[in-house]
């Protein structure tokens, strides 16, 4: 339920009326618009929307059927844009993170950081803790890679994301990370998210495999009950029939989540893809479609890659993309950075 106050509603007013649902048994979360302040009334039991229409300062009372109310446009009609380390993420920005797939040692970390941080890049990815499909494959240097990724970042200014896997990581990660990624894997892993509405930095949520984007929005929505309105969606290709790339970039998701949520969305074209090759094309084509941002994976020497080699992008092919991008989107009336 989404009880929109009059335009002008004091203070004192809003304060009751959230107190009222609160006793009612429901959480109230506050959205200071630029016309009219929306309380979102998550939780609770049946309640008859009279009672709060008729209390001061109400405007109308909306009965939400979808599943999902923090993170809906219906409850923020304006994008929610975050910042991290200077680079903004919603609105009219898109920010790009590169790295690569997997931490693997602090030379291969160092070589090319200070490549794409010549580039301009500010946010730097790695993963630590690697889900991968065999339980014989490297599987990340866990603390040590986090070491490793927060001081070459902090050589080079930049921001780190990796990938957290389970609750008990939480407080190492909060450590080492400006931006908690969960994993296309951990989607609906929902204690996990339930805990990450607790952290006071982003939370990029990556798209499950088999996910519907209703399926996606409600995991934000757990990250968001517990608080932490800082969710970045990440796109990163879904599980169809199709064989020629590793998963289908749906970049289709781009305009449907940007209708249906104000939570900025990125797209991850290396994972969607697969294949060098293709992340180009489809990198430009997401920001032709209003992107939010990218993740890239870079590697500076792929072919040696132990995760991923085949869709990582050498640094210089990186930086001809990034040039690139940074043409097309002020064409849609976006900046990247
Ligand atoms: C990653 O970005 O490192 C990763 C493992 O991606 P995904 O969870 O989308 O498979
Ligand atoms: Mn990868």
């Amino acid at each position: 339920m989404l009880i929109v106050m009059r335009h002008g509603a004091t203070e004192e007013q809003i304060k009751n009326v959230a107190e009222f649902i609160e006793n009612k048994g429901f959480a109230a979360h506050v959205s200071n618009g630029e016309l009219h302040t929306v309380i979102g009334a998550v939780g609770g039991k049946v309640i008859d929307p009279r009672d709060i229409e008729l209390l001061d300062g109400v405007k109308e009372v909306i009965k939400i059927s979808s599943s999902y109310k923090l993170c809906s446009r219906m409850f923020q009609p304006n994008d929610t844009v975050l910042e991290v380390n200077g680079i903004k993420f919603g609105g009219e920005h898109a920010g790009v993170i590169a790295g690569p797939c997997t931490i693997e040692s602090m030379e291969q970390m160092e070589a090319v950081a200070s490549k794409l941080s010549s580039y301009g890049v500010k946010i730097l990815r790695g993963g630590a803790f690697k889900p991968r499909t065999s339980p014989y494959a490297f599987q990340g240097l866990g603390e040590e890679g986090l070491k490793i990724i927060r001081k070459v970042a902090d050589k080079y200014s930049m921001a780190v994301t990796s990938e957290v896997m389970e609750i008990s990581q939480i407080p190492l990660f909060e450590k080492y990370v400006d931006i908690f990624q969960v994993g296309a894997r951990n989607m609906q892993n929902f204690n996990l998210l339930k805990e990450l509405g607790h952290v006071q930095k982003p939370v990029m949520i990556k798209r499950g495999l088999s996910a519907t984007i209703e399926e996606w929005l409600m995991s934000a929505e757990y990250v968001m009950s517990g608080g932490n309105r800082e969710v970045i969606l990440c796109e990163r290709g879904i599980r169809t029939f199709e064989r020629a790339t590793r998963n289908t970039l749906d970049l289709c998701a781009i305009p449907v989540v940007k209708k249906l949520s104000h939570l900025p969305i990125i797209i991850d074209p290396s994972h969607g893809t697969g294949l060098r090759d293709k992340v180009a094309p489809m990198s430009k084509a997401a920001v032709a479609a209003g992107t939010d941002g990218l993740m890239i994976e870079v590697h500076d020497c792929p072919e040696c890659a132990l995760c991923d080699g085949a869709q990582s992008l050498y640094p210089e092919q990186f930086n001809e993309l990034y040039k690139t991008l940074k043409l097309i989107a002020p064409i849609i009336g976006k900046e990247i950075r």
